[in-house]
């Protein structure tokens, strides 16, 4: 199978297929030289690229369909923190060798990754080498509407989607066979959900937002870095999981919620008043979301203990996370 006949299998007939609304943005698809695409009028395009590259991201021999939602998941979950809409996807595949029984679960598995978030591939680059994968994504905001991370004030609350650790806690039960493997700590590994329409809405509420890939810790900085503030999380406030906590004792869940990364919630920071308006207005939105501490003035990330405020770097949280942090 040469270059061409490749593409035209396994991806030109992905690209065929038109998701969401913003289907009809894609003017040339896959198959010239470049798509042609057009961005509607108040909109503004909003662009990331992801990579996962073999021994580096995933070991040898990881299923083709795993690595395909992780791909999407982990990009499209960085359009999600911006607020903006998934529109198209280019893709950049790096492969040793044209084997079908790689590529044929690898573009199932990304075909209904598409349908799922809605998203057009509309191109993308194959060559050979050694085993990698590169996704683009592109959205699209209201002008003046993306979810920055520098916009948290002192005083609004820090707040978390979904919960926290289970990626770290799936990866576990992959790395030690002395651990019952739990199909929802797996499936949270290997398929992370972006959290697309969450994000769409807190547009309004939030002033600051990133999605958690490194870990709350690591990404909570990042936002407080941008703003030029800082922040007091409680640990007991976390959103952990029935099945982490079932798996895994109470001090290593907390410890992989903050900062196992990978899980691709939302972490958002919300003015007092708006979390207010949330919580009244869209109560289905706010049950998604938990306060788990406040935005302060001093710069730096302290956790509340028993001991008392702790910096989370004297906390040895930090460290941990350099440890396992790849990307
Ligand atoms: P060129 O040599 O002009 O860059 P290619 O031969 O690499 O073009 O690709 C032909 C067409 O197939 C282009 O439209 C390109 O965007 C698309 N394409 C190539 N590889 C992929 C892929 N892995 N996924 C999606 N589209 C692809
Ligand atoms: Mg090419």
């Amino acid at each position: 199978m040469d270059e061409f006949a490749l593409i035209n299998r396994f991806f030109t007939s992905l690209g065929r297929h038109s998701h969401g609304s913003q289907a009809d943005t894609v003017i040339q698809g896959i198959g010239d030289d470049c798509a042609v695409l057009s961005v509607p009028s108040g909109q503004s395009l909003v662009v990331s690229i992801d990579t996962l590259v073999e021994g580096t991201h995933f070991v040898a021999g990881t299923d083709p369909a795993q690595l395909a939602w992780r791909l999407l998941g982990a990009s499209v979950s960085d359009l999600a923190a911006m607020g903006a809409e998934p529109a198209w996807v280019t893709l950049a595949l790096t492969l040793p060798a044209a084997d079908e029984s790689w590529l044929k679960p690898f573009s199932a598995a990304l075909g209904e990754g598409l349908a799922y978030y809605g998203i057009n591939l509309v191109g993308g680059d194959t060559t050979r080498g050694p085993l990698s994968l590169s996704a683009q994504v592109h959205g699209f905001v209201p002008h003046g509407a993306a979810l920055l991370r520098s916009g948290a004030r002192a005083g609004d609350l820090v707040c978390v989607s979904g919960t926290l650790g289970d990626s770290r806690g799936g990866l576990e039960c992959i790395l030690n066979a002395d651990i019952a493997a739990n199909d929802y700590l797996l499936d949270r590994f290997y398929r992370p959900t972006a959290r697309v329409s969450l994000g769409q809405h807190m547009r309004r509420y939030a002033t600051a937002a990133a999605d958690i890939s490194d870990g709350l810790l690591a990404d909570l900085q990042h936002i407080l870095t941008a703003s030029g503030v800082g922040a007091t999380v409680n640990p007991d406030l976390l959103p952990i999981s029935t099945q982490l906590a079932a798996h895994f004792d109470n001090e290593t869940a907390k410890r992989w919620a903050l900062s196992g990364g990978e899980d691709f919630e939302l972490c958002l920071t919300v003015a007092p008043e708006c979390w207010q308006v949330l919580c009244e207005k869209a109560p289905s939105l706010a049950a998604q979301l938990t306060v788990i501490g406040v935005v302060d003035t001093e710069p730096g990330l302290r956790l509340q203990t028993a001991e008392g405020t702790v910096s989370a770097a004297a906390a040895g949280f930090n460290h941990f996370a350099s440890e396992t942090r790849n990307s």
